[in-house]
């Protein structure tokens, strides 16, 4: 940069140079002289600042006024990669890349030649090897030898420099990303400990701590980090060991202790195990590494199962304690020996039955002096087979060897192990004197018992002697009692049913198994009563029983079954008959129904017989053959005929329940069926019935006579129409007009009557024949009918007069209507078999008066045709005004 000034000033101090030496020469001579020399120290000064230039190694230049360049170095020409020839004297127009740099670097200059300095740092693209370059461009301005304003320039190439600086800032990146890295993980590593982990430097503040010791603070990273324990816990008495501790470790003495504290902020008691120890951190000064683990569980569990220890060993105490007391209420001896036959407990019972003191039995055998060597030797003979497993239990009946006494008592012996683990003998013997000796009092007072008992049985035979049914007691698989009439109907004698030994004589195999079983039941709490029909083994003759067996509780207590069996044959016989007689009487009527049924069926209409709720019970053949359905789909079925809709069906049971109150139905109907739209007429009759079963039925007969009243209606068609026009004829006019007149007089309404008659038409008939004739009849109604409304009433009157009545219309009207209906027949000939035939007509028209009859209306009009056709023909006259008193 200092260069660059160097150079800007240079040629305004070579300009005042020359100047000044200019003005020291002479005119004439010395002045031509002069300005050679002038000329040549020009060109050395030029030559001179162009050496200059071109030694400084980035690209320099000198532009005029007009932005030609003047002076350039060859740093410059390089970089534009031309000779300087080539760019001397052009402008930056001639050689910028494109118009828009031009037009650029043009604003610039002139910016620059009004004072302006430029000094920028700018990324192009180089002109030959395309690759982006930084410079540093400066512009400024100055005049120059002659006293001209030049504007001298120079960019400096930096892109060196630039990615230098760029690789370093990424260089410099990274190593920042691989210390936060480096950073995280430890935090992470130190995190994973469950207990506070820190690391502090060697003025104890806090470098590192893991989240295990921030809440044990309870105070944020940033409050710990920077700070140590004596400033985090003024108060706490550890701070001061904590930090002359601090100094041991960094002299090199490893800590490892167990402390019970207090947390800092619970204030709980805690037990912990404190190490700490150093070593240098990554930048080599001297850091104190802590743990405290917390051991507070573990040596709480400690005192805690101690107590249990204490308490189980008291609880076994009081437990043995208790058990003795439980022996002791035991009535007889009870005792626990080890496995050398010692007595490890003894009852207060077995103390007395030894005559011994507790004391003198517990750790020894409890023998007598006096006890044989046999005895001895019985009993550890036992006692090892009762280790073994063996259990002992026997009676035994000996002399007391104290009192010398008769005693029975029940010996027990067994093994178990103790609470230590270790087998024992627990033994006891129940004395059993007393209730032997009940036994024997009960015996003899048992044998007193059966002669009562016997005595009470043959009270009880007496009594189901009396019964007439056969009865009988049983137990245990035979008879203990029967009575007489049992042994009647069983044909055999008393002792031979009631012997043990060959239970049930009188019963086969099958009937002993079954019986059996019916015996389990009704020893279990069940009861039989069932009938059975069976055959007399004994005289053959048929037998109807009901059977009936009982649980009871027999004279000794104990449950027996008790039968009886209930002869009812007389009664099943009596059933039998009465049965066989339903049965002839259901034939009788059945034979009655079906030739009821035969009968009905050659009805040709539609008959039926329901019940109430619509139940059919009967219908003919008609009836399924009207509704479409088969018998079974109509008998005794429920809807079996849907009502068309909710209104019929109401309709029908009303009229139903009114018929099976007395009421009788007879009614036409006329209905379209839905399914086939065909329609038909019926005369419906209903009445009231009793049926075979009894119950009152409604007997429904359907007459159909929908030939008749089609034929019926046919005929009054018949009689309202010409047959040949399909017209009214002209008595059906009359009703209808008759009608017209009565309405327009009621409600004072016009109405106008129309009479036309066709011309000559006798020269049609005589010229085209009849047939034609009527051909030209129908045409002309056919265009007579396109022409009148659909209120007007168009007649044949007779032959080919046609009369049409108009209601309301008045006089002029209807004539409108008639002259248009004369025209149009007038302008287009009727089509016939025989080519097209020109029709014209001629008419009268008459609105009818007040109190005026319908002849006197129909005089007028034919008054008025008259005079039409007098008149020529194929015109429309109205009534004459006189005789109507009508205007026209
Ligand atoms: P005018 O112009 O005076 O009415 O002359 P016209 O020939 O029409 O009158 P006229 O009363 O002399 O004759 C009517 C004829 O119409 C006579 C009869 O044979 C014929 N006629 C009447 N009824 C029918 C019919 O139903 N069919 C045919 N084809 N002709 C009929
Ligand atoms: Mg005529
Ligand atoms: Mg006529």
């Amino acid at each position: 940069m200092a260069m660059l000034c160097l150079f800007a000033e240079l040629p305004t101090a070579l300009a005042v140079w020359l100047t000044a030496a200019a003005g020291m020469l002479l005119p004439g001579f010395w002045l031509l002289r002069e300005r050679e020399r002038e000329q040549q120290r020009r060109e050395q000064v030029q030559n001179f600042v162009q050496r200059l230039v071109d030694v400084i190694p980035e690209p320099v230049y000198v532009k005029d006024a007009a932005g030609r360049y003047i002076m350039i170095n060859e740093a410059f020409a390089l970089q534009r990669g031309q000779p300087r020839a080539a760019i001397l004297g052009r402008s930056a127009r001639d050689l910028a890349q494109d118009s828009a740099t031009a037009a650029l670097i043009a604003a610039e200059d002139a910016e620059v030649l009004q004072g302006l300095m430029v000094y920028k740092e700018e990324e192009v693209l180089h002109p030959i090897s395309h690759e982006a370059r930084f410079r540093i461009v400066t512009k400024g301005t100055c005049l120059d030898a002659t006293g001209a304003r030049v504007i001298v320039g120079a960019n400096f190439d930096i892109t060196r420099i630039r990615h230098a600086e760029q690789r370093l800032q990424a260089a410099l990146a990274e190593q920042t990303a691989v210390a936060q890295r480096t950073r995280d993980f430890i935090q992470h590593l130190i995190d994973v400990i469950p207990y506070p982990f820190y690391i502090r430097d060697s003025q104890s503040r806090y470098r590192w701590v893991n989240d295990a010791l921030i809440e044990r603070y309870q105070l944020s990273r940033e409050q710990i980090l920077g700070h140590s324990h004596r400033e985090l816990m003024p108060d706490r008495p550890q701070s001061h060991t904590s930090l002359e501790e601090d100094s041991r470790v960094l002299a090199g003495e490893r800590i490892q202790k167990e402390e019970s504290a207090t947390r800092p902020i619970t204030g709980e008691r805690c037990h912990q195990i404190v190490i700490k120890g150093s070593c240098p951190d990554p930048e080599g000064e001297l850091a104190i590494v802590g743990i405290n683990i917390d051991v507070t569980v573990l040596r709480e569990s400690e005192a805690q199962l101690a107590t249990v220890l204490q308490r189980e060993r008291e609880h076994h105490k009081a437990t043995l304690e208790f058990v003795q007391r439980v022996l002791d209420l035991l009535p007889y001896p009870v005792y626990v020996k080890d496995a050398q036959s010692r007595y490890l407990m003894v009852n207060e019972a077995m103390a007395r039955d030894a005559f011994m003191p507790r004391e003198e039995l517990i750790e020894h055998m409890g023998l007598k002096e006096s006890t044989s060597p046999e005895r001895m030797r019985q009993l550890f003979e036992e006692d090892g087979n009762v280790l073994a497993g063996e259990r002992i239990l026997r009676e035994e009946q000996l002399p007391h060897p104290h009192t010398g006494r008769e005693v029975f008592r029940i010996l027990s012996k067994g093994t178990c192990n103790n609470a230590l683990g270790e087998p024992v003998i627990v033994g006891s013997s129940i004395d059993l004197t007393d209730l032997r000796l009940a036994e024997r009092e009960l015996k003899a007072s048992l044998l007193r018992e059966t002669a009562l008992r016997e005595r009470t049985e043959a009270f009880v035979q007496r009594l189901i002697d009396v019964i007439p049914d056969p009865v009988y007691v049983k137990k245990a698989g035979h008879y203990l009692l029967v009575n007489e009439a049992f042994a009647d109907y069983q044909a055999r004698p008393k002792a031979e049913l009631l012997d043990p030994a060959q239970p049930f004589p009188h019963l086969s195999e099958d009937s002993r198994l079954r019986s059996r079983e019916e015996d389990l039941r009704v020893l279990v709490g069940g009861e039989i009563a069932r009938e059975e029909h069976t055959w007399r083994r004994a005289t053959g003759e048929e037998v109807y029983r009901i059977v009936c067996k009982k649980q009871c509780l027999y004279i000794d207590g104990e449950a027996v079954i008790v039968g009886i069996d209930r002869n009812i044959t007389q009664w099943r016989q009596a059933e039998l008959q009465i049965k066989e007689a339903l049965e002839r009487e259901t034939e009788l009527r059945r034979n009655t129904f079906e030739f009821v049924q035969r009968l009905v069926d050659l009805i040709p209409d539609p008959v039926y017989v329901k019940k109430t709720g619509g139940l059919y019970v009967l219908v003919n053949e008609a009836f399924l053959r009207y509704h479409q359905r088969c018998r079974a789909e109509v008998v005794k079925a429920p809807n079996a005929l849907p009502y068309e809709n909710e209104e019929t069906r109401k309709l029908s049971l009303q009229e139903d329940e009114a018929v099976l109150g007395g009421a009788e139905i007879e009614k036409e109907e006329h209905t379209i069926r839905q399914a086939s739209g065909e329609e038909v007429f019926r005369i419906i009759s209903k009445r009231r019935s009793t049926y075979f079963d009894g119950d009152p039925v409604i007997v429904g007969f359907d007459n159909h006579i929908t030939r008749w009243r089609i034929a019926e209606r046919e005929l009054q068609r018949l009689a309202r129409e010409d047959a040949l026009t399909g017209l009214a004829n002209r008595r059906h006019f009359r009703d209808e007009a008759e009608r017209a007149i009565a309405r327009s007089s009621r409600y004072d309404e016009a109405l106008s009557l129309l009479m036309l008659d066709i011309d000559h038409f006798k020269h049609i008939n005589d010229s085209q024949g009849h047939n034609i004739g009527d051909e030209v009849l129908k045409q002309t109604v056919l265009r007579c009918l396109g022409g009148l409304r659909s209120t007007d009433l168009l007649a044949r009157w007779g032959g080919e007069e046609f009369i049409a009545l108009l209601p309301h219309t008045r006089l002029a009207e209807a004539c409108q209507v008639a002259e248009r209906l004369r025209e149009e027949l007038a302008l287009t000939p009727i089509a016939t078999g025989n080519g097209a035939i020109s029709v014209t007509v001629s008419g009268g028209v008459a609105q009818w008066q007040a109190g005026e009859s319908l002849d006197q209306l129909v005089s007028h009009a034919d008054a008025a045709l008259y005079l039409a056709k007098e008149g020529g023909r194929n015109r429309i006259l109205p009534a004459q005004a006189e005789n109507t008193g009508v205007r026209v």
